[in-house]
């Protein structure tokens, strides 16, 4: 039987987070997580209960309406942030060959429990949820930065350093995280973390949320 996606939500908008905020890309958001909020109790993404279950040909159409919709063409280059939910459970050869025919360069964020196969992405950010983790390199690293208030792995910066010890990305970023019952992103101990990291440490703010855009 052909393969089928469990999908949550397709939207375009501008990249908010890393290395590549303000990238006009369509978000492919895949239902389904290894994890779970039980690790991530701040997860604040909705992944449950998939709004579409498609095949193939189904999903790149839903993929190229949201991008005619939102850029007015499916335009060489654009984004496709393939993203859940853990959107290595589902990303595949013939989805991923397919996108990139149609010109996407795609983009995914990998909690990296489990190894990645790059050769299926053009760029793989990894937001480790548990100090032990598969996939070790990539072009972003991008931790969620839990501090003192919030239970998490990175509690401190020798945590931090801890969850980076032996890995290789390109980029390394520390994220607030966003909690509206502790009153929202903890920004004042984020960068407080990363100036007492110092390089190739890096502040991530989700400007998506800013700005207000999805
Ligand atoms: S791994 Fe990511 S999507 Fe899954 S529960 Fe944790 S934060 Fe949410």
């Amino acid at each position: 039987m052909a393969r089928k996606y469990a999908i949550k939500e397709v939207f375009a908008t501008l990249q908010g987070e890393g290395a590549q905020a303000g990238t006009p890309a369509v978000f492919l958001r895949f239902a389904g997580c290894n994890l779970g909020y039980e690790v991530c109790p701040w997860c604040d993404t909705d992944w449950v209960k998939a709004t579409w279950t498609l095949g193939l040909d189904d999903t790149l159409e839903l993929v190229r309406r949201t991008a005619v919709e939102g850029f007015g063409a499916e335009k060489p280059g654009l984004l496709l942030v393939a993203t859940g939910g853990e959107p290595s459970l589902q990303l595949d050869r013939p989805l991923s060959d397919a996108l990139r025919a149609r010109g996407y360069r795609i983009s995914m964020e990998s909690n990296g429990f489990r190894p990645v196969d790059r050769s299926l992405v053009d760029w793989l950010t990894v937001s480790p949820k548990q100090a032990v983790f598969g996939q070790k390199d990539g072009d972003e690293m991008k931790l969620i930065y839990t501090g003192g208030a919030v239970p998490g792995i990175t509690p401190n910066v020798d945590a931090v350093r801890a969850i980076a010890a032996g890995t290789e990305f390109a980029s390394y970023f520390l994220q607030p995280v966003d909690v509206p019952a502790t009153g929202g992103p903890n920004y004042g101990e984020a960068i407080a973390a990363v100036m007492e990291l110092g390089p190739p440490w890096r502040l991530s703010v989700q400007t998506h949320k800013v700005v207000g855009i999805p």
